[in-house]
């Protein structure tokens, strides 16, 4: 017999202290979703400690780490429960529901997306975060229906791709991870060796996708758009995409390719 608990904490951000993985939520393990969120916690929480540290952002970064984590429990709280009540009914009704699904899924493929048996877990999408930047040219940037594996946009994690830089092979993910990657579509704008936000002393880092994806496998994985500037987070999470900025438009001029 084995017992698990489904809690989470009203509050992961108390003071000084984070609080993180089972500590801070117990879900059923159907769906592998309690270690995966653990390190998600703890990779959302590195790069926010390590920015407060250095003086590069205020506390408000730190409180995001509640928004974003606990956001990202509930969806897990919620995931691993429907299943739950599909694997172990507790109602009468919860019972007849299981039996018709399985009765309807034995000759009816539409009906096996109902079969609940636990949905792997998935990166959590940031979008509804205070640090993301919505975007109103791509729609549908809330949770994607089971099983399908929408494009890239605001609080959506990149893929993590390989790329090149200055002919040396990496991966999209290894990329971001010294601060903020700025991701142009334009070969122009990115020739320009620094960028205004790097002056309060912020890691930025501003590349090229033509330069970097050279195949264009990520640029239409990204669904990345010419005059697209898409910053992405330390953690690799897109914080916003933007387009025609005025910062690139007035690189090109300056670079006079405007
Ligand atoms: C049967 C089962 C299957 C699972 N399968 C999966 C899966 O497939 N995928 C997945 O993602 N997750 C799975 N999980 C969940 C996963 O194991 C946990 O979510 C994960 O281990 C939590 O990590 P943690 O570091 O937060 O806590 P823990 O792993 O519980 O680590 C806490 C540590 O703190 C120590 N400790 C406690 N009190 C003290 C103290 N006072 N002083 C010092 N040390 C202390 C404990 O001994 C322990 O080593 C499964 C869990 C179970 C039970």
């Amino acid at each position: 017999m084995y017992r698990f608990q489904s809690r989470i904490v009203d509050r992961m951000r108390v003071g000084r202290v984070l609080l993180a993985g089972d500590l801070a939520h117990l879900v059923a393990p159907f769906g592998a979703r309690g270690l995966n969120s653990g390190v998600q916690d703890a990779e959302n929480a590195a790069w926010k400690l390590a920015f407060v540290r250095r003086g590069w952002a205020g506390d408000g970064l730190l409180s995001s780490y509640h928004d974003e984590r606990h956001a990202a429990a509930v969806e897990n709280l919620d995931v691993t429960g429907a299943t739950m009540r599909f694997l172990v009914p507790g109602t009468d009704e919860e019972r007849r529901h299981r039996l018709s699904t399985l009765e309807r899924a034995a000759t009816d493929p539409a009906a096996h997306a109902q079969v609940d048996s636990g949905r792997l877990a998935e990166p959590f999408w940031y979008t509804d975060s205070p640090l993301t930047t919505p975007d109103p040219a791509r729609a549908g940037t809330g949770r994607p229906p089971r099983g399908s594996l929408p494009p890239a946009g605001p609080g959506v994690l990149v893929p993590d791709a390989p790329v090149a830089v200055a002919g040396r092979r990496t991966r999209l993910r290894a990329l971001a991870r010294d601060g903020f990657l700025l991701l142009t579509t334009d070969t122009a704008a990115a020739a320009a060796p620094s960028f205004g936000v790097a002056a309060a002393g912020v890691p930025v880092r501003l590349l090229s996708l033509p330069d970097i994806d050279r195949t264009g496998a990520l640029t239409a994985a990204l669904t990345a758009r010419p005059g697209e500037l898409w910053v992405i987070r330390p953690d690799a999470h897109v914080a916003a995409v933007l387009r025609e900025p005025a910062v690139t438009a007035a690189l090109r001029r300056a670079l006079g390719a405007g």
